[in-house]
Order: C-alpha cells, then sequence, then structure tokens
C-alpha cells in the first residue's frame, strides 16, 4: 500500500509500505477513506524537529477491514472516526477524560501514519467511533475534522471554560483556532474574538461565529482585547500556536480568574512566574483527549448542527501528498484533505 514518508525537512515522499495486518486481537485494520495535513506536520516539515523516515498522518476516517477476535464494539464495514492518539479508553487515565494520555498510549503521528491507504489502530474499542450509518460524501471532511482540528478546538474551548455568555479570544487562525472559534459559539459564547491578520481566514472566522477580529499582536493586541472587554480581558483565551508569543499573548488577554485553554503544541515556551503569580488565571491544556468529544461531535455532524468540514479548502490525491505540504507551508491552504 502507499502512505506518505518524511525524510527530511521540506522532504515528503509517497512510498510502498506493508500493508498492516492484525498482530493483538484489540487491533483493527481500517481503510483510509480521507486523512489530512496538520498544523503540526508542518515543524517538522519546516526543520523544527527532526523527521528522519518518520510515518506522516494522524487525523483519518475510513472504513473497517479486519477486526481482531477481542474488538467488541466495531464491526468489519463500520465507517469510523478515529483520536490522534490511539487509547484503551478504560485506564484511569482515560476514565478521567484524559485519553491522549492513556497509559497505553500510542501517537498515531510516527508509529502509525494515517497518510496512507490503510492503518492497523491498536486498542481500536478505545480508539474508534463508528458512526450511526455510511456517511453522505459531503459529511466527510466534518467527520474528518473530528478526528483533530475539530476535536482539539472544542478541548481548548472546554479546557477554557467556555460558557453561555462568556467572552473569548482565540489566538491562532490556523484550523485549530478556527474550530475554537466554532466550538465556543456552540458553547454559547457572545464575544467571540478571532486574532487573525489574513483576510481568508478572518472571513472563515466569522462564519464560524467570529463576533470581533484583531489584526494586532503583541501589547496591541491585548490593549485591543481589553478594549473588547471593558478593559478586564477575555474570561476564556484559547491558545493555538504554541509559542512563547501566543502564551504570553492568552496569558495577559485573560482577566484575573479567566481560563486559557491552550493546545498549540509547545515550542520552546518558557512562562515567567511572575506573570503567571500576578495574572490570577487557570491554565490548562496539552494534546486533546478528542477521544472523549468524539461521540458528541460524530452527534453534532451527523444532525448537521455544526459544519467544521469547511476548514478544508483544498483536496488532492494522496499521490500529491508533497504539494499538500507545501500549499499549507507557503499559506495556500488553510489545510488539505487527502483521498487515497
Ligand atoms: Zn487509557
Amino acid at each position: 500500500m502507499r502512505g506518505v514518508i518524511m525524510h527530511a525537512p521540506g522532504d515528503v515522499r509517497i512510498e510502498e509500505r506493508d500493508h498492516p495486518q492484525i498482530i493483538d486481537p484489540t487491533d483493527a485494520v481500517i481503510r483510509i477513506v480521507a486523512a489530512c495535513v496538520c498544523g503540526s506536520d508542518l515543524w517538522p516539515y519546516r526543520g523544527a524537529d527532526t523527521p528522519d523516515a518518520k510515518l506522516m498522518g494522524h487525523e483519518y476516517v475510513g472504513v473497517v477491514e479486519e477486526i481482531g477476535e477481542e474488538v467488541s464494539t466495531l464491526s468489519v464495514g463500520d465507517f469510523v472516526v478515529g483520536s490522534f492518539v490511539i487509547s484503551d479508553n478504560t485506564c484511569p487515565i482515560c476514565t478521567a477524560g484524559y485519553q491522549s494520555r492513556c497509559v497505553n498510549g500510542i501517537f498515531v503521528d510516527g508509529a502509525i501514519g494515517t497518510q496512507a491507504e490503510y492503518a492497523r489502530i491498536p486498542h481500536a474499542d478505545g480508539t474508534l467511533v463508528a458512526t450511526p450509518g455510511h456517511p453522505d460524501d459531503d459529511l466527510i471532511p466534518s467527520l474528518l475534522a473530528a478526528s483533530d482540528v475539530l476535536g482539539t478546538g472544542w478541548f481548548a474551548a472546554d479546557a477554557a471554560e467556555v460558557g453561555p455568555g462568556s467572552s473569548v479570544a482565540v489566538i491562532g487562525d490556523g484550523a485549530v483556532g478556527l474550530m475554537g472559534v466554532l466550538a465556543a459559539r456552540q458553547m454559547g459564547a457572545e464575544t467571540i474574538i478571532a486574532m487573525s491578520r489574513h483576510k481568508d481566514r478572518q472571513r472563515l472566522a466569522r462564519e464560524f461565529g467570529a463576533t470581533h477580529i484583531v489584526a494586532d499582536r503583541g501589547d496591541a493586541g491585548v490593549a485591543a482585547i481589553k478594549e473588547l472587554t471593558d478593559g478586564l480581558g477575555v474570561d476564556s483565551a484559547i491558545e493555538a500556536v504554541g509559542t512563547q508569543e501566543s502564551m504570553m499573548q492568552a496569558i495577559r488577554a485573560t482577566r484575573p480568574g479567566g481560563h486559557i485553554g491552550y493546545v498549540g503544541v509547545s515550542h520552546d515556551v518558557a512562562l515567567p512566574g511572575d506573570e503567571l503569580f500576578f495574572g490570577l488565571v487557570h491554565l490548562h491544556g496539552g494534546p486533546a483527549p478528542v477521544r472523549r468529544y468524539l461521540p458528541e461531535l460524530i452527534d453534532l455532524i451527523w444532525t448537521r448542527t455544526i459544519d467544521p468540514g469547511r476548514v478544508f479548502d483544498m483536496r488532492l490525491p494522496l499521490d500529491e501528498a508533497a504539494e499538500a505540504y507545501a500549499a499549507m507551508d507557503e499559506r495556500r491552504a488553510i489545510k488539505v484533505l487527502l483521498t487515497p
């Protein structure tokens, strides 16, 4: 079967790989129907991490081809959405709702790589959720979004304790930030401030529910947010970048007592103790436990209550994965859907 391998920064190739097989009785093998390129795939692509023949891809929807004898919640032929971390969904960490740090957790990225035709999914019951039936084609992008970017934006809004009437700042206008806007809207936020400098992303943020756009960054960005919130700062901030600048933007834009959900993969962030101390904000974040939210998100998509699939603004065949990476790296695309 074919799959995407990153050999070095900027070097993305589609290559023949072994067809996955059932190894453990809790495994499933799925045929990937759609996959995509994640903003986090751009870190190694740009050389921030060192990819060494890395199996790429961690967002996926597909059809179950084969199951191990202990798999009980799935059947061959089911359409499934999976999360980007393998989880048993039974250990104490999973039971508490933090499946992305399952004691048996495996990051799909690197270990499995779902920018491919097929994938072996360990702990299939604890990782995959079947949809109520085979979805209409137009639902597939939204279901794929649930696999990571929507689930991550949702967790960020939940971790930031967004609720009815609250004010929210979303830092980062990539796919996750845009999904954070959608989540905040769905959770009843009244003021949703999207921080973005890019016209196409500003427009999409408005479509997903942003009430205000702030193009400034740094101190000017914080001042603009305070001006929109009676000088206090927001109740909740969603941090969806992972840099020092974006984390400090979130902390400084949030009022004392407020909450920050941070989901941008942290790269060299060091928080100053004095600002943390006097900021008096709650910080809660990390790799999103997408599996916790999948049943609810699938239901919202299935009933067409939300339409997160609009975040995909380019589609390419899997064979053109290199172009998909380049388009996202050069910001010609927000998010690229790949079909094997
Ligand atoms: Zn677990």
